[in-house]
């Protein structure tokens, strides 16, 4: 296909804005628009973490000031939603009627908050963690009693930061040891135990249901326990349900179904980041979840579009914040893998396979992630007595290091 002279992008969170700056990274120098259902094209990460804190404006979380977005010839629908798409005529239709035409169209909608299921979810009060307003929302609780349902990765970090601004917390999971996927067993339990000693109220529980009471809410536990708090955060996960995209007869399957290159069923239409799924050694993949993966999806799908090699991106790298702790991840789980840990503060967890380092969670300590990702990268043999020992930096397990 010829380069495109109109580039359309629906969401312009981090994989949509990614797109954008990439092509005129790139030097494109056509039109590119994106459609914005938010105020801005801002960044997600932030809004379980500084913003619950300090409650940061928006400008603060947003990818480019006005200026910058003119300066680049950025042209940003803000506030408005795209509803439908004809993928033949390449158009997406907007929430005030507009019809906007591309050569090309590059979807990138992410997820949305699981709903739900327990009675009185929809209760004044009851909240999700998405959104900048949501954000905002749960900040105005900063020092009152909350609930947060669900202590995974968001649920953990708006327990830790809620907390931090002086919350009275109750986290409610009915795993042993939440995070378990994400970061492994031993990390997992270490970073499940900064809650408890922080005094967050942790509850190995489910939500049975919510019921207002004067002004409060009561949140009932399947346990029988009850707990009085002022609001409630759930935090159970996120779907995709690309609804314009199914409408308009792309290949879905809980999400938009994608070659490598990011293109979907219909010539000229492509997707990114979370909304996106993958074949993957014959198993449909979800989109990652994570930040830098959508990052790089964004080049990567700009770069397939122009008709240039993907950059190389190397391991797959996630971080996530607690109690003034930054924990990093790098690699992917294999089948046969097993953790060695090195112990100190906070433990190093490296997952090998074989001789191969595939997986290093760290805290506090970017410097052995990044050796380990080059470890990782670079299939570099590895022994595990040296990589459980404190006194052997990672760095220099790398060859001519
Ligand atoms: C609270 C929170 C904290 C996070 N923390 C971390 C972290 O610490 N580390 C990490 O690696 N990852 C983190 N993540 C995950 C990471 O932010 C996501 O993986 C990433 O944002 C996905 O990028 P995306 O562009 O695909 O989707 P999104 O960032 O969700 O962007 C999609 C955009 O599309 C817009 N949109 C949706 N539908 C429409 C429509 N019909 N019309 C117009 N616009 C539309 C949305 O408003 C949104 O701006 C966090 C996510 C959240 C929500």
């Amino acid at each position: 296909m010829s380069a495109p002279r109109r580039v359309l992008i629906a969401g312009g969170g981090i994989a949509g804005w990614t797109v954008a700056s990439t092509f005129r990274d790139r030097g494109f120098d056509g039109e590119i628009v994106i459609v914005e259902r938010e105020a801005a094209c801002y960044d997600r990460p932030p809004l379980s973490k500084t913003v619950l804190v300090d409650g940061a404006p928006l400008s603060s979380l947003a990818f480019a000031a006005p200026e910058a977005l003119a300066q680049a010839s950025i042209e940003v629908h803000a506030g408005r939603t795209v509803v439908a798409l004809d993928a033949a005529a390449r158009t997406l239709r907007l929430d005030d009627g507009a019809l906007l035409a591309g050569d090309v169209i590059v979807l990138a909608t992410g997820t949305a908050a699981r709903p739900a299921a327990f009675p009185g979810s929809t209760l004044p009060g009851v909240l999700s963690l998405q959104t900048y307003a949501d954000a905002r929302a749960l900040h105005a609780l900063k020092g009152r009693r909350i609930a947060v349902v669900g202590a995974g990765l968001i649920g953990a970090e708006a327990t830790a930061a809620l907390r931090t601004a002086g919350s009275e917390v109750t986290l409610i999971d009915p795993s042993a040891v939440p995070g378990t996927r994400a970061f492994g067993p031993t990390m997992a339990a270490h970073l499940h135990a900064m809650h408890g000693a922080a005094g967050v109220d942790c509850r190995r529980d489910t939500v049975a249901g919510v019921v207002p009471t004067g002004g409060a809410l009561r949140v009932d536990l399947t346990g029988g326990d009850a707990v009085e708090v002022d609001g409630v955060l759930v935090a159970t996960g996120v779907v995709t349900d690309p609804i314009v995209a199914r409408e308009s007869g792309l290949d879905v399957d809980d999400g938009i179904v994608v070659q490598d290159s990011g293109l979907t069923s219909a010539p000229g239409i492509y997707a990114v980041g979370d909304v996106a799924r993958r074949w993957k050694n014959g198993v449909l993949r979800p989109g990652s979840g994570h930040w830098d993966a959508a990052r790089a999806d964004g080049q990567d799908v700009a770069d397939a579009i122009l008709g240039l090699p993907p950059a190389g991106r190397g391991a797959d790298w996630f971080w996530s914040d607690r109690y003034g702790h930054h924990v990093e991840v790098v690699g992917a789980l294999a089948g046969t893998a097993r953790e060695v840990v090195r112990p100190g503060l906070h433990p190093t967890v490296f997952v090998v396979d074989g001789d191969r380092l595939v997986r290093a969670v760290s805290v506090d300590d970017p410097l052995a992630v990044r050796a380990a990702r080059r470890l990782i990268d670079r299939r570099t043999p590895v022994v595990a007595d040296q990589l459980v020992d404190p006194a052997v930096p990672v760095r220099s397990l790398l060859p001519h290091a």
